[in-house]
């Protein structure tokens, strides 16, 4: 039994301090983006506006925050995210806490107040027993893009929902519907979806970059060693141990929903490091 301790400080703390220092804070930050979530390529353009839309307060934090700091620091003030939450995570009856909790996660993630939106919609109730209709969250996005004037890109959670909760995979079906919606003149928005992993590589904090990252690089040396033009249709965003930091603050806004396996999220979950988005098809 001695033994086994002994490899503790001889072996693993060494490990991950070589994998700390070789893999993860060479790609801190390191963003792989499509065009539509990169700054304007002109300086003097209008910001981007990128809808990120959730189905609870504490989803931004929790699941979006690489990706909403990645693009708020590599916009250099060029880029704008706007939060829609379709439900104000009325579940346990505290939902006017939630939605100003909601407002103050934003506020330390660097989304302005008046660019957070949250619906109170009895159709739209805050229950992981209750698949939302795609007509009614379609709904909601399209009056909620036209009432802003438009967004340059629009991202939600995959039909996963990171964690299966049905209120987080039904956004996805919506978008969907959202993105087909019969239109005269204009084209939906560039539409991405947050990929969900398996159970083991949730819980690998840092250590799931390996597996994040490789897939996306072997594509791209594999598109270079051919001569093939990259199609880039998915961003990964890296927090640096400064966005991990900001991000544990946003989700302490959340005072209502920290119990204790909340916290273990924090401390475990690749998803407040990494975060893969891809193009919605
Ligand atoms: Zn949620």
């Amino acid at each position: 039994m001695s033994f086994l301790w002994a490899l503790v400080p001889t072996i693993v703390i060494p490990s991950l301090l070589l994998y700390a220092l070789f893999f993860y804070y060479p790609h801190v930050r390191y963003l792989f983006a499509p065009p539509p979530l990169q700054p304007p390529l002109n300086e003097n353009s209008p910001p981007k506006i990128i809808l990120l839309v959730i189905a609870h307060p504490d989803d931004e934090c929790m699941f979006f925050a690489p990706t909403i700091l990645g693009l708020l620091e590599n916009g250099k003030g060029r880029m704008e995210v706007r939060v829609l939450c379709l439900s104000t995570g009325n579940a346990s009856g505290e939902g006017k806490t939630r939605i100003k909790e909601l407002e103050n996660s934003c506020a330390v993630l660097g989304i302005k107040r008046e660019h957070v939106t949250v619906l109170d919609n009895p159709e739209l109730p805050d229950d992981s027993n209750a698949w939302w209709k795609p007509v009614t969250i379609s709904t909601a996005a399209n009056v909620h893009v036209k009432a802003i004037g438009g967004v340059d890109a629009l991202i939600t959670f995959d039909s996963r929902g990171v964690s299966g909760h049905f209120n987080h995979c039904a956004l996805y079906d919506g978008i969907r519907y959202y993105i087909n919606l019969p239109r005269s003149s204009t084209t939906p928005p560039p539409c991405y979806a947050l990929k969900s992993v398996t159970l083991v590589r949730k819980y690998t904090s840092i250590f799931d970059l390996f597996a994040t990252l490789t897939p996306t690089m072997t594509h791209l040396v594999l598109a270079a060693s051919q001569n093939e033009p990259v199609a880039m249709q998915r961003g990964i965003f890296v927090a640096s141990p400064k966005h991990i930091g900001t991000a544990w603050k946003a989700m302490r806004q959340h005072r209502s929903q920290l119990v204790w396996f909340r916290w273990l999220w924090l401390i475990f979950s690749r998803f407040m490091v990494v975060n893969e988005v891809a193009r919605i098809r």
